[in-house]
């Protein structure tokens, strides 16, 4: 890509409903290029490894009102440090981590905010919970006082045709509906966090409320 971080991220923002909030997904991206995001009017930045985003909070230190959104698979002993160090956990995937998450923020006198992570079709290669396991759980999570749990986040398996991807997002919009209509008490469901770079348009056409974006602003990461 030869258009610079700054023309990217104008040309997508202004492609963007002005409600969808556009996250930018900085793993393996220098802070260097951060900063151009930052300057470009970025403040929403997603991270998926709690040792990367911790020296870059550190370096960035200076760019006081960034809002940090923890996207990657959380193992439970990274719990408190995520806590700490995001306002947004995206990728919550199973009730148990809930539960630590839950606890740990009561310790630590914070409220962090949530999205539960589903997968609307099998995936071996991604967590999450499958739809019935999901509205098994709610009211177990209802009982999470301490997480403002905010909404949906999903990935569509590798593979699939736009219109499955469609189905998928669909689906995930629906399912929000569907747990918003039983009225819990301390579970919101006005987000849906879904589309990345290849599909983000049809997570947007489908209702999504935050897009994690990476490679269509930063270019590609080495593998
Ligand atoms: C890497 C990643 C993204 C961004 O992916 P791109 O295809 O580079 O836009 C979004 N969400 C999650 C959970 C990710 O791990």
């Amino acid at each position: 890509m030869s258009s610079s971080i700054l023309e990217r991220i104008t040309a997508i923002r202004s492609s963007l409903p002005a409600s969808v909030r556009l996250i930018a997904v900085t793993k393996q991206v220098p802070t260097e290029a951060m900063r151009s995001a930052y300057a470009a009017g970025i403040r929403d930045f997603g991270e998926s490894r709690i040792q990367e985003a911790a020296s870059k909070q550190t370096e960035l230190q200076d760019l006081s009102d960034i809002t940090w959104h923890f996207i990657g698979q959380l193992q439970a002993n990274k719990a408190k440090k995520a806590i700490e160090q995001f306002s947004w956990i995206h990728s919550v995937d199973n009730l148990k981590l809930a539960q630590r998450l839950n606890q740990l923020a009561q310790q630590l006198g914070v409220s962090p905010l949530v999205c539960l992570q589903v997968k609307i079709l099998p995936d071996p290669n991604k967590a999450g919970w499958n739809v019935s396991q999901l509205l098994t759980d709610l009211p177990a999570l209802n009982q999470c006082k301490n997480l403002q749990i905010q909404g949906l986040m999903t990935i569509p398996p590798l593979g699939l045709s736009d219109s499955q991807i469609e189905n998928v997002f669909n689906d995930t919009r629906d399912l929000a509906k569907q747990i918003q209509e039983q009225h819990w008490s301390d579970i919101q469901m006005q987000h849906l966090s879904m589309g990345m770079s290849s599909d983000y348009q049809i997570a947007v056409h489908a209702g999504a409320t935050m897009v994690r974006l990476g490679t269509i602003l930063f270019g590609g990461r080495p593998l």
